[in-house]
């Protein structure tokens, strides 16, 4: 077997390039971009790869240390409500701003989703409340575009899309309130009609990040409309009323948050705010749909919470890998011990098979006119957000352990992954809510019949021997999991809700097992190599195998895959056995 990446050679994982160090991310890239990009991708990611790794890393250990903070009122008392925020700060939106994939759309590129997706990827293992900060612009964007009347078209668009930092409104997106953030029918603010699309709100909101956004939005209930979400409309609320005065957003409090400290997480009201109605043209607010039109940017949000807790996980093993290979205990290093080497197999075929799921849901991102792809999107996004959050938090964990005492400490790096790692099960649908939405999206759109055709097409690639044991056990799950669909479509109510987080824990083992048997296929017909096909057997061993009661029949021969696996090292078919 060919050496590959040695982690000893690193003293830090901050400071390399993350693009350049992570075999799987190009290979993905490779997979997913459309080939006339491909080239064209490779020196942005180069360059964002450094940026990451580099100055942004860098500065997020200091911002987590210096977290933005509240200034409500000027010298002479008069309400200002500012946050300040660290010149670090400013610099990492500054980088984000001009050197991101939003540069390239402002220079009327038509950036891949896929390569979005990388972008953010690499941000997320510096800093994930960063993505939070600069990454719901792009939303906000969306729904004035497809929303807005002309004349606030023309007003928000120029700087939501500005390819200058210092011309630039971001967005923001603020739903939850204190009674609640899953049960958005319970929202009391209320909004009231001035004339044509102009509105004011009053009302309190309970969560609020980034929170000094110059475009915001939000729903609120019109006077006089009904109960529940049917009575919701979308609005977008500006920073600034139409005169130039500071509108009537206040913020009360910057919230003391465990972790994504770098985005600012407030609790604001609304007081007599103008904003404007986003409705379809000719539309009022009785044609209301405000919670449906919000959720084409919430869909868009959860990937990316996906995307931030893949980062999270990739860093982790980063820091680990590197660990593993200088810290010494018994007279071998770390990663020579079996158990710390099968920990860092585990995470990394845990990256990868997080990875295999969120780009092929990026694949899929605004292919309107596709409908099977449109009904993927729909599963695969709550699908990935439920497994990448919690694997988020699982693979910090283990990074965290495998530093020990060290990895506690707040001065090396793992502490604050943990902390950040913690909110992606949260925000954005806490992993309950995103499991109904699993079940909302099959029993409504009948989605999941578009991901098990994917799904059989994904396995009926791996069709080289090498891949026939792990092909096996995923056609067995697969099998299984369309039994528990078709369960799930028939059972009532109650029942759906008590079983969806098991359904989509096996919806989401199977998609993962199966797309990495495509791209071990993939890899062993273009590379001539059958490292994925290691990484696709253990992931399918660990997950897909039916149960296994002690596990003590899994051979420490397995190890020996521990080159091909951790250090990327390509392997010969003839080389493995995997049965
Ligand atoms: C750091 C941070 C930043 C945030 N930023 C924003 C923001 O910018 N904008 C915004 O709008 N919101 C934001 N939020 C709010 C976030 O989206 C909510 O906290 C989240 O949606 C959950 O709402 P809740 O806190 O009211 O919990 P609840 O809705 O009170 O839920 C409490 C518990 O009950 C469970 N539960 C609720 N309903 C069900 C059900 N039907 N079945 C099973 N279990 C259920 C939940 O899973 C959870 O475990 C942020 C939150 C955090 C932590």
């Amino acid at each position: 077997m060919a050496t590959g990446i040695d982690y000893a050679q690193f003293t830090s994982a901050v400071g390399l390039n993350w693009y350049l160090v992570d075999p799987n991310l190009r290979f993905l890239m490779d997979l997913y971009l459309p080939k006339e990009r491909r080239q064209w991708a490779e020196g942005y990611l180069v360059r964002w790869g450094e940026l990451c790794g580099g100055p942004i890393a860098q500065r997020a250990e200091v911002i987590d240390k210096n977290p933005p903070r509240l200034e409500r009122y000027d010298p002479w008392g008069r309400e200002i409500c500012q946050i300040v925020h660290h010149p670090h700060a400013i610099a990492t939106k500054k980088d984000v701003w001009e050197e991101g994939p939003h540069r390239l759309r402002a220079q009327g590129e038509d950036v891949p989703p896929v390569l979005g997706g990388a972008f953010n990827y690499l941000l997320s293992q510096a800093d994930t409340g960063m993505v939070c900060a600069t990454g719901m612009t792009g939303g906000v964007a969306d729904l004035v575009e497809r929303y807005a009347s002309p004349q606030v078209k023309a007003q928000f668009l120029s700087h939501l899309l500005s390819p200058s930092f210092s011309e630039a409104w971001d967005g923001a997106m603020f739903m939850t309130e204190i009674e609640g953030g899953s049960d958005l029918a319970r929202t009391a603010t209320v909004a009231r009609h001035v004339e044509g699309d102009l509105w004011l709100l009053n009302g309190s909101k309970w969560f609020c990040s980034n929170v000094d956004a110059k475009a915001i939005v939000t729903l609120a209930r019109p006077e006089g409309a009904p109960e529940g979400l049917k009575g919701l409309a979308l609005f977008l609320v500006p920073a600034v009323r139409r005169d130039g005065s500071r509108n009537g957003i206040v913020i009360k409090r910057v919230k003391e948050k465990l972790g994504t400290r770098s985005v600012p997480t407030a609790e604001v009201d609304f007081v007599e705010a103008e904003a404007y109605l986003l409705s379809s043209p000719g539309g009022g607010p009785t044609e209301a749909r405000g919670l449906n039109r919000m959720m084409s940017m919430v869909n868009a949000s959860r990937l990316g919470v996906a995307t931030m807790s893949l980062g999270i996980m990739r860093r982790s093993f980063l820091e680990a890998a590197i660990y593993a290979h200088h810290r010494r205990a018994f007279g071998r290093y770390l990663f020579q011990l079996p158990m710390v080497r099968e920990t860092l197999m585990e995470m990394a075929v845990e990256t990868e098979a997080a990875a295999a799921m969120i780009f092929e849901t990026y694949h899929h991102v605004g292919r309107r006119g596709d409908e099977e792809s449109r009904r993927l999107y729909r599963i695969l996004v709550p699908l990935s957000k439920f497994r990448a959050a919690r694997r988020g938090v699982e693979l910090a964990v283990k990074g965290l352990e495998i530093m020990g005492g060290n990895g506690y400490i707040e001065n090396f790096p793992m502490a604050r992954q943990l902390r950040d790692a913690q909110c992606h099960t949260i925000w954005e649908g806490t992993e309950n809510i995103i499991c109904l939405d699993v079940v909302r999206a099959m029993v409504k759109e009948k989605a999941h019949d578009a991901l098990l055709t994917r799904l059989t097409a994904a396995l009926d690639s791996a069709t080289p021997t090498i891949l026939a044991r792990a092909k096996e056990m995923a056609a067995s799950a697969l099998g299984q999991a369309r039994q528990a669909a078709s369960f799930i479509l028939e059972a009532d109510e109650e029942t759906r809700q008590f079983h969806a987080r098991r359904l989509a824990s096996v919806l989401a083992d199977v998609t993962q097992g199966c797309l990495l048997l495509e791209e071990a296929a993939r890899e062993l017909s273009q590379e001539g190599s059958a490292r994925k096909a290691a990484v696709a057997y253990l992931f399918c061993q660990g997950h897909l195998a039916p149960r296994i009661l002690t596990g003590m029949e899994i051979g420490k021969e397995v190890l020996a895959l521990y080159a091909p696996v951790v250090q990327f090292s390509p392997v010969e078919p003839g080389d493995l056995a995997l049965t």
